[in-house]
């Protein structure tokens, strides 16, 4: 019998991506579930290719104009507890977290609650409740395999020692497009700039994010979750080939890496074949032609977002909630053209500072410094 893949956000970058992967796997895994936010038409395009027997759509009005793009008939659920509803109602192996931001939080959940083995590359449901979230895996017997790459990398490495011989992690981090700019130049930055990524193809969210280095803020946070470790056995160096994905340092001092071109599918795919390996079409990577690896410190002056990824995994509780909230927050008023590029950073810093902490929080306390976060953000640009 064939495996079962849900895809939460399908529509993504991440989501087409875990399209080609489980497409080519095809002998072994079918998908049972695709799930949107709001692009219900290419939705219905991959769910007339693939034939999942559930559909969700989040936008509330979304059921209408989906059902009537369908090629047949699926179960199909919209509005706010779509995406929830889908995981509940169609049993599967493999729940993909491909959602963009807070709103995969539930339904990323109520998977860990179903024991489901989450591949997991919405990194933002660590960032706002990683304690919760763990804690229910483990209640659960639910299998948390990142996706994200870096964090992938660490899992694999992970794989070459006992977790308490672990010394310290390294993040690695491309740096954005303005790893060498001036802190001068950085204020007239346009949302053009900041959307092209040097080494990385990936949605507009998210490349904004490593321009910030604010994607390796919530990266820090989502790595002290993932591996339960210390903030200061998390460590960044920035490596401009995006090549070397990331390592563990163990305490004899052995460095071990994930190496491998910047390429989504090998991760996604790892997630889902994991503990086996399977051949990806992804292209090799010809080490002799590499030729040089770069590696080198972060500037954490140009980027405050850095400071901020390991204060918000010392402090843990609300946190990370308001730390994610306000940086989607500022990221879409700077794409509105409303805030310059440095306030992104500057913002959600602000947030932090002010922000009432829960040390213990429950997950509405979670939601309500989400919602406080993102107040806090917007009414700045109005005083
Ligand atoms: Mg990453």
């Amino acid at each position: 019998m064939k495996k079962r893949a849900i895809i939460l956000g399908s529509t993504g970058s991440v989501g087409r991506r875990t399209l080609e992967v489980l497409a080519d796997l095809s002998e072994e895994w079918e998908i049972a579930g695709l799930t949107a936010g709001s692009r219900y038409q290419q939705l219905a395009d991959q769910a007339n290719r693939f034939r999942p027997e559930a559909v969700a759509i989040a936008r509330a009005d979304g059921g209408a104009d989906l059902d009537a793009a369908l090629a047949y008939s699926p179960t199909i659920h919209s509005g706010d507890r779509a995406l929830l509803d889908l995981v509940d109602s169609v049993p599967c192996d493999c729940v993909i977290s491909a959602v963009v931001g807070a709103g995969g939080l539930a339904a990323t959940l109520r998977a860990v609650e179903l024991g489901r083995r989450i591949a997991l590359a919405n990194k933002e449901a660590l960032v706002i409740a990683g304690s919760l979230v763990m804690r229910l895996a483990e209640q659960n017997g639910a299998e948390i395999i990142p996706v994200d790459s870096e964090h992938s990398a660490i899992f694999q490495a992970m794989h070459a020692g006992r977790a308490g011989d672990v010394h310290k992690v390294y993040l690695t981090a491309s740096g954005g497009p303005f790893r060498t700019w001036s802190r001068e130049a950085m204020d007239a930055i346009t949302v053009e700039d900041a959307l092209r990524h040097p080494t990385w193809e990936m949605g507009p969210k998210i490349t904004i994010d490593s321009a910030t280095m604010m994607n390796k803020a919530l990266e820090i946070v989502e790595a002290r979750w993932l591996f339960d470790l210390k903030p200061d056995q998390i460590g960044v160096v920035i490596h401009p080939e995006s090549i070397i994905h990331s390592l563990v340092e163990y305490c004899d001092g052995s460095l071990i890496a994930q190496l491998g071109r910047p390429d989504m599918r090998t991760p996604i795919q790892y997630a889902l074949t994991y503990p086996k390996r399977h051949p990806c079409p992804t292209r090799r990577l010809d080490l002799a032609a590499v030729c040089q690896l770069n590696l080198h410190p972060p500037d954490t002056q140009a980027f405050p977002a850095l400071r901020l990824g390991h204060e918000v995994a010392r402090r843990g509780g609300t946190a990370g909630a308001v730390l994610n909230a306000a940086n989607e927050a500022a990221v879409d008023l700077f794409r509105e053209g409303v805030i310059p590029f440095c306030d992104i950073a500057r913002q959600t810093e602000q947030a932090l500072t002010e922000h009432e902490f829960i040390a213990s929080p429950t997950l509405e306390d979670l939601l309500d410094a989400d919602r406080w976060a993102r107040q806090k953000v917007a009414r700045c640009i109005t005083c």
